[in-house]
């Protein structure tokens, strides 16, 4: 199996995400963002720039 980033669909082989990799749960779903774009979401997320995201 592998695990793909739902932002920029970057690949990792697995069946679970790097550490370095963010999870979360969005309507009942499994959502893995890498270890750039987690950074993105973070900063996004605080500034509340990318509602349409959430
Ligand atoms: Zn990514």
């Amino acid at each position: 199996m592998s695990v793909a980033c739902n932002f920029c669909g970057r690949v990792v082989e697995g069946d679970e995400p790097p550490l370095t990799w963010t999870a979360a749960v969005e309507r009942g779903r499994m959502r893995h963002y890498c270890e750039a774009c987690s950074r993105e979401h973070l900063r996004s997320m605080e500034a509340k720039l990318d509602s349409e995201w959430w």
